[in-house]
């Protein structure tokens, strides 16, 4: 008897979704993992964190998928994850790295460009260096470094009035930038997209398993990953100690948790688990 095949994936934000907005801690999601261990359901973390940040914490978590940075704009295959290199892609230390953005050297060049223009206005993580950084988000030198370590965009912090900022925004798109505004920092980048990453990671996995129907399923709490909520098979929206639910334009409901963080991650996704029949009987 043939039966059709299916496969799944969990693609997830990390601060305010799997991570406690205010602690960073996962652990009222663990349930969760585990049981998408369980069932053999690839993990994939999406993150505005950076490549060294993310793969700190994935090996914390002992995940061993693809996971995807700085918003979307790099996506991390581990070599011989799948039977061949997509072809857009290229290796570097031990991953099949594929990205359509210029790198952060460009950003940076074009805050430089923007400074006499707005003195005084703006503080960026290049210019302040590491120690620079703990100063500015409180992080410890070895994380301050982790979150320097960026591949892709440069994160600003913003010094001066709202009206000036919009001008300085308008200004850094007028060149090309996308600014993406996370909650301390913004993000200049290039127009990158979780919701893009998604589908692109997603046709792989596709690729690799062609007769297989794939569910997925995107968690996220924030603007940022709105592209990517609409994106997926299913959506959860986990609940923020400090914002509302982003709001989606998706045909499909969309599942939003009761909870916040990581235990209204763990709650959605296990409800998902099993709408989905994915959960071991008996266990
Ligand atoms: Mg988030």
């Amino acid at each position: 008897m043939s039966t059709v095949q299916r496969a799944a994936l969990v693609f997830s934000d990390l601060d305010g979704s799997l991570l406690d907005h205010h602690s960073y801690r996962f652990d009222a999601a663990l349930p969760a993992i585990e049981a998408l261990q369980a069932a053999n359901i690839p993990l994939i973390l999406v993150s505005s964190k950076t490549r060294a940040e993310i793969m700190a914490l994935r090996e914390e978590l002992a995940n061993t998928h693809p996971f995807i940075s700085e918003n979307g704009a790099a996506v991390y295959i581990p070599v011989n994850y799948f039977a061949t290199m997509p072809p857009a892609a290229t290796q570097r230390e031990g991953y099949w790295v594929y990205s359509t953005c210029p790198p952060r050297s460009h950003w940076v060049a074009l805050l430089q460009q923007l400074e006499p223009e707005f003195p005084g206005s703006f503080d960026y993580f290049s210019r302040a260096g590491v120690d620079g950084i703990m100063q500015m988000t409180g992080l410890d030198e070895h994380r301050a470094a982790q979150a320097n370590a960026r591949d892709y965009s440069e994160p600003v912090r913003w010094l001066a009035d709202e009206e000036t900022k919009q001008r300085f925004v308008q200004r850094l798109e007028q060149a090309g930038a996308s600014v993406q505004r996370g909650g301390r920092f913004m993000s200049v980048c290039a127009d990158a997209s979780k919701g893009r990453a998604l589908l692109w990671l997603r046709e792989r996995y596709q690729e690799n398993h062609p007769a297989a129907v794939i569910h997925d399923l995107a968690v996220g709490d924030a603007e940022n990953d709105r592209q990517m909520l609409e994106a997926a098979g299913s959506a959860l929206l986990v609940r923020s100690p400090v914002h509302g639910f982003v709001s989606l334009s998706r045909a499909e409901p969309a599942f939003y948790s009761e909870s916040f963080g990581p235990a209204g991650w763990a709650e959605g996704v296990l409800q998902w688990l099993e709408n989905n029949g994915f959960t071991r009987k008996g266990s």
